[in-house]
C-alpha cells in the first residue's frame, strides 16, 4: 500500500526538521543530503532548487521560513532570480562572510559553489552584531535555526552558530557547498582552445575533486585574513604593540551565571578606574576587555606586554613580536591563569566556576595573538582576461578588511561588503563595462572602513544589495574609470 499524502507531508517535515536542528557542519550536510535523496530533489538544478524544496516541505513549521525567504527573494534587484542566471561563482571560504555572499548570489540566480577547507565549525569566539545585522539575519529566518538568536537585548553570536545557520540558508537557496576542499590557485584558460575550451578554473586540494573541472566567471576570496587570491595589494595599519587574548569558559546556564552582566567593549574602553583597580589588585594590565555571555562565557582583552612578562605569561622579552609570542616563549599555564583572573575580576567574582571550554584541539580554549598590524586590501575587485575569457575577482570579509576584534566590526562590515559585491556581480551579469564596474566598486569600498552602526542608514527594512539603500552619503563615482585601469589585468599583454 502506498503512503498517504499526510504521511508524505509528515515524513518530509521530519527530514527537514532534522536538517534545521543539526548542530554540526557535517551533521547538517548529511541531513541535507538525506532530505534531498528522499524527496528526490535535484541538487544540480540550482535555479529551481528552492521552489522544489518549498513545494516538497509543506508542514506548518517550515511555512514561516518560506515566508521570510520569499520576502527576501522578492527584492526587485534579484529580478525574480533571473538577474545573474548565466553567472558561475566560486566562493573560497565558508566563514560567515563567504556564506552571506553566497546567499545573495544564489538569490540573484547565479550558480554558486562554496569551498571550505575544514569540515568542522569550531570557533567558540563571539561576534558582536550591529542592529542591521540582527535585522538581516532575522529576516533570513535565524530564529528558526537557532531559537536563542539575539533574544532580548543580546547582540552577539558565536562564530560557529553563525556559520551553521548561514550554511543551512545557503543550502536551502541552492548553493553547492563542499567541505574539506582547499583552494590552491586560479588556473588560466589554456592557450589556443578559444571559447569552446576550458575557461577559468580553480586548482584545489584534493586535486581530483570534481570542482576542479568547473568553469567560473566570478571568484570571491572569503578565506579570512590570510587571503590566498593573487593580485591584491595589502595596506597595513600599524599601531602600537597590541597583544590580544581570547578566552572561553563553560556556560552552565545557571541562575547565578544569568545574573552576571556582560561588558560591551565600546563603553568599557574608557573606564580608567576599572583598569587601575585591576592592575593594583592583580598585576594584570589591560587596555580593554569585552565579555559576552553566549554558548560560552567569552572574553576578549588587550593586554600590556609588561604585565604579561611580570606574570610569567611571556617568558623572555624580544623586540620582534613573532618571537615574543612564539609558543616556546609562552607559559600556557600562566596564560590560563592570567585570562581567568582577568575574567574573574571583570565580572566582580560573580561567575561561579570559570572552567575553560575545550577547543578544536581538545585544549582549554584560550589564545593569545598579536594584532599590532591590521590589514586591508587596497582594492576590492579586479578583472582578469586571458584567451578572450574574462574573470571577475573580488574579496569580502576579513580578506578585504580586517576587523578590530574588541569592537567586533568583522561581521557587520563583512556583510555590507557581501551586499556590495553582489551588486557588482549583478552589474557584471548585465554586461556593464569592466572599468565602470570596478570604479563603482572602489568608490563604494572607500566608505567601508568609515562605517559605524550609527552612520549607516537606519531604515533596515529598505536594505537591499543596492548600496544606495544602506549608505546615506553614497557617491558611487568618486573613483573614476581611468583610476582603476591597473585593475583590468590582461594576461595577453603581460
Ligand atoms: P573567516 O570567518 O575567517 O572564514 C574564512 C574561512 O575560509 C574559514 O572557514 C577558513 O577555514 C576558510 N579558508 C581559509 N583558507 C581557505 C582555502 N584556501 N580554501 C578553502 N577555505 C579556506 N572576530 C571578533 O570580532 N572577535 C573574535 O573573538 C574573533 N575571533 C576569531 C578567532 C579566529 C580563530 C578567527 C580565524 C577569526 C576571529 N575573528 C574574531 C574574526 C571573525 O571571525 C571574522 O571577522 C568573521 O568570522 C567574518 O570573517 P570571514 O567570513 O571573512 O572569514
Amino acid at each position: 500500500m502506498g503512503e498517504t499524502e499526510d504521511e508524505r507531508t509528515s515524513q518530509a517535515g521530519q527530514l527537514f526538521e532534522n536538517f534545521v536542528q543539526a548542530t554540526t557542519c557535517k551533521g547538517t550536510l548529511q541531513a541535507f543530503s538525506i532530505l534531498c535523496r528522499q524527496l528526490e530533489l535535484n541538487l544540480s538544478d540550482h535555479r529551481d532548487f528552492y521552489s522544489s524544496l518549498k513545494a516538497a516541505v509543506t508542514y506548518w513549521k517550515a511555512k514561516g521560513l518560506w515566508g521570510k525567504l520569499d520576502k527576501r527573494a522578492s527584492h526587485k534587484e534579484y529580478n525574480k532570480g533571473k538577474a545573474c542566471v548565466d553567472t558561475k561563482c566560486l566562493i573560497i571560504g565558508g566563514g560567515p562572510c563567504g556564506f552571506r555572499t553566497a546567499i545573495e548570489l544564489a538569490l540573484l540566480g547565479a550558480k554558486v559553489v562554496v569551498i571550505e577547507k575544514r569540515d568542522t565549525f569550531s570557533r567558540n569566539n563571539v561576534l558582536h552584531l550591529w542592529p542591521y545585522t540582527i535585522h538581516d539575519l532575522r529576516n533570513l529566518g535565524a530564529k528558526k535555526f537557532y531559537g536563542k538568536f539575539c533574544a532580548g537585548s543580546i547582540d552577539h553570536i558565536s562564530i560557529r552558530q553563525l556559520q551553521l545557520m548561514l550554511l543551512k540558508i545557503a543550502l536551502i537557496v541552492g548553493v553547492e557547498v563542499h567541505v574539506s576542499v582547499e583552494f590552491i590557485k586560479l588556473l588560466e584558460p589554456p592557450e589556443g582552445q578559444g571559447t569552446d575550451g576550458p575557461g577559468w578554473r580553480a586548482e584545489v586540494r584534493p586535486a581530483d575533486h570534481p570542482i576542479s573541472g568547473y568553469d567560473f566567471d566570478v571568484i570571491i576570496g572569503a578565506d579570512g585574513r590570510r587571503s590566498t587570491l593573487d593580485g591584491f595589494k595589502r595596506k597595513e595599519f600599524r599601531g602600537k604593540l597590541a597583544i590580544a587574548i581570547t578566552a572561553n569558559f563553560v556556560n552552565r546556564n545557571t541562575t547565578a551565571e544569568a545574573k552576571v552582566e556582560e561588558i560591551s567593549g565600546v563603553a568599557f574602553i574608557f573606564n580608567q578606574k576599572f583598569f587601575l583597580e585591576l592592575r593594583e589588585e592583580t598585576g594584570i594590565d589591560l587596555e580593554n576587555i569585552v565579555y559576552y555571555k553566549d554558548n560560552t562565557h567569552y572574553f576578549v582583552m588587550t593586554a600590556k606586554k609588561q604585565s604579561l612578562l611580570d606574570k610569567g605569561v611571556i617568558i623572555n622579552d624580544y623586540i620582534e613580536t613573532e618571537r615574543l609570542l612564539a609558543s616556546d616563549n609562552v607559559n600556557q599555564e600562566a596564560l590560563l591563569s592570567y585570562a581567568r583572573e582577568a575574567a574573574d575580576f571583570a565580572t566582580n567574582y560573580q561567575l561561579p566556576s570559570l572552567d575553560y571550554a575545550i577547543n578544536h584541539y581538545s585544549q582549554p580554549d584560550v589564545a593569545m595573538f598579536d594584532f599590532t598590524c591590521m590589514y586591508a586590501s587596497e582594492n576590492a575587485a579586479l578583472v582578469r582576461e586571458k584567451n578572450g575569457r574574462q574573470m571577475l575577482v573580488a574579496l569580502v570579509g576579513d580578506s578585504l578588511l580586517e576587523p578590530f576584534w574588541p569592537m567586533g566590526t568583522g561581521c557587520a562590515r563583512g556583510f555590507l561588503a557581501a551586499f556590495d559585491t553582489a551588486w557588482m556581480i549583478k552589474g557584471w551579469a548585465q554586461g556593464k563595462e569592466p572599468l565602470d564596474l570596478l570604479s563603482e566598486r572602489e568608490s563604494i569600498y572607500r566608505l567601508l572602513p568609515q562605517t559605524t552602526a550609527e552612520n549607516i542608514s537606519k531604515n533596515f527594512e529598505q536594505y537591499t544589495i543596492d548600496p544606495a539603500t544602506r549608505y546615506p552619503n553614497l557617491n558611487s563615482t568618486c573613483v573614476r574609470p581611468h583610476q582603476v585601469r591597473h585593475l583590468y589585468i590582461n594576461g595577453e599583454q603581460s
